[in-house]
């Protein structure tokens, strides 16, 4: 913490912050410039954080120098970035994944038909929910324990692991037994007590930001995650909300690089919730694996026209292959490779 003073601030205030500071077991670093004194404060960040400084007589500003998220953080790691893997699936650092599949399980012809076609184009894990958060409580709210079971069925059939997003933290267990990563949904970014049970179950856990979450938000969130000793946490970014109504969401591409800078999480994107069109999804998928993206979870259908919810930004299963292919080469021009099986 650095602690910036006033410039009329007395000798006696100076010695007052270096007092609190050395009494709360940290040191002291004045250094006096021409115009202003600044302190820094070496030690332990909460009981510097408690001092409460920025009130203190003379006191003009503190400014924290390591981040409030410390575990999500790069500032400790030396560059080392995580690489989380799942079922022998490397997901961030060289490697780019598909998460490919339905919004939603609807039943096992169409859960079953999607996971064949989007793993033999190169798709690394298989999406769909069975517990939907919908705007309207007259919407289907999904499968439940019906669309689980066919989940496991189709992981077994298929060999992809499974992201099923978990809304509810009644529903752990059932979800802990089928899905390899728990997706926790854009509304329930800052659901504290789920993102603290999902991280003391300790799976791999795909959070996605809030739709007016800013990039330290969602760094906190992971923080609660990270903090109950689980470290495979994938950041999401999947739009949020502007002033802008030309379409559904404003996928936030910058975050990507800025999230990569400052945490050492694997980063996701996720284009079809953002742009809630087909027409936009190869583009936005292009760009986002142009930009650095450690992967895609992207919305797929065998025939997206039946489909019970989010069709219109469905891919076509039967086009996805060529797809693959673009993003594949998106991906190669920042250095990364299509993720397969080890
Ligand atoms: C989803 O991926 O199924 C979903 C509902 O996404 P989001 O939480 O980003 O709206
Ligand atoms: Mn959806």
């Amino acid at each position: 913490m650095m602690i910036v003073m006033k410039a009329a601030a007395t000798e006696e205030e100076i010695q007052s912050v270096i007092g609190r500071i050395e009494a709360a077991g940290a040191r002291a670093h004045p250094s006096r410039g021409e115009e202003v004194t600044v302190i820094g404060a070496i030690g332990d960040i909460e009981h510097i954080a408690r001092l409460d400084l920025e009130g203190a007589p003379g006191v003009d500003h503190a400014v924290p120098i390591l981040k409030p998220y410390k575990l999500a953080s790069n500032q400790l790691r030396g560059g080392e970035r995580t690489v989380v893997e799942v079922e022998g699936r490397l997901i961030g650092g060289d490697h780019f994944s598909l998460i490919a599949g339905p919004c939603t399980v609807e039943s096992r012809d169409q859960l079953l038909s999607t996971a064949r076609i989007v793993r033999d184009a190169g798709a690394s894990l298989l999406r769909g929910g069975a517990y939907k958060p919908r705007t309207s409580p007259y919407a289907f709210q999904g499968l439940g324990q019906e669309g689980l079971r066919l989940l496991a069925e189709a992981k077994a059939e298929t060999g992809l692991p499974i992201v099923t997003e978990l809304m509810d933290a009644r529903d752990l267990e059932p979800i802990l037994e089928v899905a390899d990563v728990i997706q926790v949904g854009a509304r329930n970014m800052q659901n504290y007590p789920l993102l603290a049970e999902i991280g003391r179950s300790g799976r791999t856990t795909l959070l996605k930001r809030g739709l007016s979450a800013t990039l330290e938000e969602l760094l906190m969130a992971a923080e609660y995650i990270l903090k109950e000793g689980n470290p495979n946490v994938l950041l999401c970014e999947r739009g949020i909300r502007t002033f802008e109504t030309a379409y559904r969401y404003t996928l936030d591409l910058t975050a990507v690089p800025v999230l990569k800078e400052l945490s050492h999480l694997p980063v996701i994107v996720d284009p079809s919730h953002a742009a809630g069109r087909r027409d936009l999804v190869t583009p936005l998928s292009l760009a986002a694996a142009a930009a650095g993206a450690d992967g895609i979870i992207v919305e797929v259908h065998p025939d997206p026209e039946q489909a019970i919810c989010d069709g219109p930004q469905a891919l076509y299963a039967d086009r996805f292959a060529d797809y693959v292919e673009l993003v594949e080469q998106a991906a190669a021009v920042a250095g990364k490779a299509l993720s397969a099986v080890r």
